[in-house]
């Protein structure tokens, strides 16, 4: 057994459970213009007050007409043009047909529609070389939404796949929930920010780049502290500061026990934190709790365990907060490992991996090499985690793993 692997640890879905029961929606609604409106979540189920599409329209490029007529003749007469936006004002008689475009309304009289490349043109004459049945190349009115139907759920969170759809149903405004605002900060006296020189002993602050980056993608608004120095009355006053104007407070480092760990005097002062330690590797350290209205989650320092700790505790704690009720965890499957992965029992490892789809179409999975808390290429490298469960050692190749896809805030 290692240092890290003593018993008594909490499981991951133990801390997540505790994190969840504890954190509930924010409440505040607010009118949004769809244009503004991606990431945010709805606060109300969306009725469509019209039918889609609002009128029968031609699915192609061709002649509308009447189906029965080819029955007995293969040739009609053109009466008229139909094209999207300026419709045929007239009536589509016996033995008659109309030039039609696609999403240009269906004359009335015509019930169906055929392509231009089964027809032959002579002047108004136009043969067919098809009989028909009515209705093809027909879309009906409310083919895809009918009018008063419940087309999105409170709780939805406005993606590319809803944006479209709201546009198309003529929403400008509706209400959704507040974004979760999330400060956050780094702590630690040997933190230099990018464009600085490192003097001896120093390295760059590269935590506030991930954690930024994943609230962002995430739909958070973030207010970015900077880097705080292991100075208990600078980091309390960054604490407090954080906390009057967020919901959530978010600090990496300083949350183990070293000596310049003041964190957790601090908190223990000003808020309600439990200090976790967690069985997950890495992402041992970890602190949850409240200060002042706040939320507080204290990551690790660790880059590669502040980034996981963040996506796999943070996140789903963040969806509950932005009221997202449709929030789906990250996907697992099983696959073959195509190399060893060093493992000890005692905590669930979150190794990053590259998956990929063999000849057979099972999905096969390699390490990226150096699995170390600090060395964050291996996200870079990696296109997912692989999941090894607590109890479980050393994996060789061909054993199969489970993997977890990364979620949309890593791309
Ligand atoms: P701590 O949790 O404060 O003991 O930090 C653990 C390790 O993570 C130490 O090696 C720190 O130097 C490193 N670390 C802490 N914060 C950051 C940061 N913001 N960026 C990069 N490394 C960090
Ligand atoms: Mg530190």
């Amino acid at each position: 057994m290692g240092c890290c692997d003593v018993p008594g640890l909490m499981t991951v879905e133990t801390a997540l459970n505790n994190i969840m029961t504890q954190v509930s929606p924010l409440t505040t609604i607010t009118t949004v213009a769809l244009a503004d409106a991606m990431g945010m979540v709805l606060a109300e189920d969306i009725l469509s007050p019209i039918n889609v599409p609002p009128f029968a329209n031609s699915a192609m490029d061709g002649y509308a007409l009447r189906a029965a007529d080819l029955e007995h003749t293969n040739t009609l007469t053109m009466v008229g043009k139909s094209f999207a936006g300026i419709p045929f004002t007239g009536t589509c008689e016996a033995g008659q047909c109309v030039r039609i475009m696609t999403g240009a309304e269906i004359p009335v009289g015509a019930d169906v529609v055929i392509m231009q490349e089964e027809t032959q043109v002579e002047g108004d004459n136009i043969q067919f070389n098809i009989k028909p049945k009515a209705n093809d190349n027909i879309r009906p009115i409310g083919d895809d939404v009918h009018c008063g139907e419940t087309v999105l759920v409170k709780g939805t969170r406005l993606t590319a796949r809803e944006m479209p759809l709201l546009a198309s149903l003529g929403i400008a405004t509706f209400a959704v929930y507040r974004r979760p605002k999330v400060a956050f900060f780094s702590t630690g006296d040997e933190l230099r920010p990018v464009g600085e020189t490192l003097a001896a002993g120093q390295i760059y602050d590269s935590n506030r780049y991930g954690i930024k980056a994943l609230l962002e993608k995430f739909g958070c608004d973030v207010l970015d502290l900077g880097i705080i120095p292991d100075c208990p009355e600078k980091l309390r006053q960054a604490l407090l500061t954080a906390s009057t104007d967020a919901d959530v407070v978010i600090t990496s480092g300083g949350v183990s026990v070293g000596e310049a760990d003041y964190t957790k005097d601090i908190l223990d002062q000003e808020g309600q934190i439990g200090f976790w330690k967690i069985a997950m590797k890495p992402g041992k350290p970890f602190a949850f709790g409240t200060i002042n209205n706040a939320w507080f989650c204290g990551l690790p320092g660790n880059p590669v365990s502040a980034m996981l700790t963040l996506y796999q505790l943070v996140q789903p704690m963040l969806a509950k907060l932005a009221g997202h009720s449709q929030y789906q965890p990250p996907v697992r499957l099983q696959a073959k490992a195509t190399s060893m992965f060093k493992k000890r029992p005692g905590r669930t490892d979150f190794q990053r991996g590259i998956y990929s789809i063999n000849c057979d179409g099972q999905f096969e999975v390699a390490t990226t090499g150096n699995q170390g808390s600090g060395a964050f290429s291996s996200m870079h490298h990696a296109n997912c985690f692989v999941v090894l469960e607590q109890d479980r050692g050393r994996v060789e190749a061909g054993e199969l793993v489970t993997i977890e896809m990364f979620n949309h805030t890593m791309y």
